[in-house]
């Protein structure tokens, strides 16, 4: 391998400027939200897909795993 093929094979740097950093923190602190609300609020009668249990029991043992309050 010569010094010139070397140097063709280094990665590009990553673009870290401000409004892509805060795009991906935005989506980040959203995504997680909404996790967070499904595995520890949303049941029974609060439920957003109506009244009905099948998000709770889908991550019921996310649930009681992180310490949620369960049955
Ligand atoms: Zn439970």
């Amino acid at each position: 391998m010569t010094t010139s093929e070397a140097r063709r094979s280094v990665a590009p740097a990553i673009d870290f400027t401000a409004t892509k950093a805060a795009l991906w923190l935005s989506l980040t602190a959203f995504f997680a939200l909404l996790v967070l609300y499904f595995v520890g609020v949303d049941q029974g009668a609060t439920s957003v897909f109506g009244d009905n249990m099948y998000i709770h029991e889908f991550v019921h043992d996310a649930r009681h795993l992180l310490g949620f309050p369960c049955h």
